[in-house]
């Protein structure tokens, strides 16, 4: 298959970071040419795509989300997150393999729309990681014909101790049943990660990683294992750290350096390490990821939705720490749509440098939705940039939009104006997954009918769980009430 898109207009990325008008071929998945604007390509093309109304980006990395919560997506109300996940949570637990795999689609349908073709599938299946659901994750990527690399979540430590619950904040209630629920061995929820990754060894889209959930919410047997597994498979081993006050707190009970501290003493904190929101980091902490060249993944969105902190984005990067942007999941965001991530990523930051030559630029916010994020999830030879010889994963955004008339600035405007609508066609691997804004793999009114029933009969099932859920409401308020009033966590 050879597609040519003549004449367009092109942000690169990597040290090409000015516009340039180019001609594009793509051939065998890959980028095999980038021409001058004019060049007459000769040979037989199977598509030719008319550029010169078009600006062609690579397609955006979304190095963080949560697939199974697509499908319990606006179900989760305005809470800080210990509080948000007992709603969140329960009603993905007991998924069926279509319900694993509809979730999936969805959030790949959304991506693809908005021009993401890269996605880090930070899969929780509950109550027990299974294969098959692992694998219908998968198929439901290669359906969509769009790149992921997914790191089921790995987790051996029951709920009430992973927070910083102390004796008085149960009140005297019985929370035991849901929150003390025991979980599957280390050993064997590394082995069934181990399997699935043999499974898809050889996919051209799929790759898989492992997650711990967090390192409070992991033994250290655990962490060791997956640091293992993501060393003997060179690839990431990706986890939520220090996302709020709570999970800072248990940092400090693990040990008195705080949480990174505790992971670079078990050997864990290296290059493959992507530490996912590190909003309260401790003295020393940027110092430690950047001499251990681990990566932070930024979600904004999620962040100030759910209240939980700050990630310190400007010290990080003039720290030379890699980054890459991820939207978090469809319950804490509450949207895939990275282009507004991006523009929440290259504003937020704005208020803590006074001098407005240390703010986050937008074509900084570009980079590390690009080149950055794909670096960090173990996919920096492959996408993230328009070069000869990447893959050919490429979005094409229609300049005749509100977002781009008058042009003035193409990065600017892209960062700060465009919200997803000016999406014309989307490649991944050189294949056309969105053309003229339909996708072209999945039908999407049969999905979106089949996603509605499937979500009313899981919530309909899972009173039980929500129920259960609900009973540490209490406790985890009186907890963070504690919390907020005390001095003990360094801010
Ligand atoms: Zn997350």
């Amino acid at each position: 298959m050879r597609t040519v898109i003549s004449n367009t207009l092109c942000l690169r990325g990597g040290q090409a970071s000015a516009p340039e008008r180019l001609t594009m071929v793509f051939e065998k998945g890959q980028i095999a040419a980038l021409l001058p604007a004019d060049a007459v390509v000769p040979d037989q093309a199977d598509e030719r795509i008319d550029g010169r109304r078009l600006l062609a980006v690579p397609g955006f990395v979304n190095a963080h989300t949560h697939s199974p919560y697509n499908l319990v997506r606006g179900s989760a109300p305005m809470l800080p997150l210990e509080l948000w996940s007992l709603h969140a949570s329960a009603g993905s637990e007991r998924r069926t393999a279509r319900e694993v795999e509809v979730s999936a689609l969805l959030g790949a349908v959304e991506m693809l729309r908005t021009g993401t073709t890269t996605v880090l599938d930070h899969i929780r299946i509950a109550p027990d990681i299974e294969g098959d659901l692992l694998d219908a994750t998968a198929e439901a990527y290669r359906h969509a014909g769009m790149r992921a690399v997914i790191a089921p979540v790995v987790a051996d430590k029951p709920l009430l101790e992973t927070l910083p619950l102390d004796s008085a904040d149960f009140g005297g209630e019985e929370v035991a049943g849901y929150a003390a629920r025991p979980t599957l061995p280390a050993r064997r929820q590394v082995e069934i990660v181990e399997a699935f990754a043999a499974r898809w060894r050889d996919d051209p889209l799929v790759s898989v990683g492992i997650g711990p959930s967090g390192p409070q919410r992991c033994t250290p047997e655990l962490l060791v294992m997956a640091e293992d597994f993501a060393r003997r498979h060179e690839t990431i081993a990706h986890m939520h750290v220090l996302e709020t006050r709570a999970q800072a707190e248990m940092g400090r009970r693990l040990h008195p350096g705080g949480m990174l501290a505790y992971l670079d003493d078990l050997g864990v904190l290296s290059s493959r390490s992507n530490l996912v929101h590190a909003n309260w980091l401790a003295k020393g902490d940027v110092e430690r990821i950047a001499q251990r060249d681990a990566a932070v993944i930024h979600n904004p969105v999620s962040n100030v939705r759910l209240a939980s902190g700050r990630c310190p984005l400007p010290r990080l990067l003039r720290s030379g720490i890699r980054v890459g942007l991820g939207t978090d999941g469809a319950c804490c965001n509450d949207s895939g749509n990275m282009l507004e991530t991006l523009k929440w990523a290259a504003i937020l930051h704005n208020d803590e440098a006074e001098d407005p030559a240390r703010w986050i630029q937008p074509g900084t916010a570009l980079r590390l939705a690009c080149e950055g994020g794909a670096d960090a999830i173990g996919l920096g030879k492959v996408a993230g940039r328009l070069d000869a010889g990447m893959a050919a994963d490429v979005c094409l955004l229609d300049l005749d939009t509100t977002a781009f008339v008058p042009l003035s600035d193409p990065v600017r405007q892209l960062v700060l104006s465009e919200t997803g609508g000016a999406v014309r066609h989307v490649f991944v691997d050189g294949r056309a997954v969105l053309r003229d804004g339909r996708c072209t793999s999945v039908d999407e009114p049969s999905l979106f009918a089949e996603a509605q029933e499937l979500s009313d009969r899981r919530r309909r099932d899972n009173q039980d769980v929500y129920a259960a859920a609900s009973r540490l409401d209490g406790p985890i308020r009186r907890m963070r009430r504690r919390l907020l009033s005390s001095c003990e966590i360094a801010a």
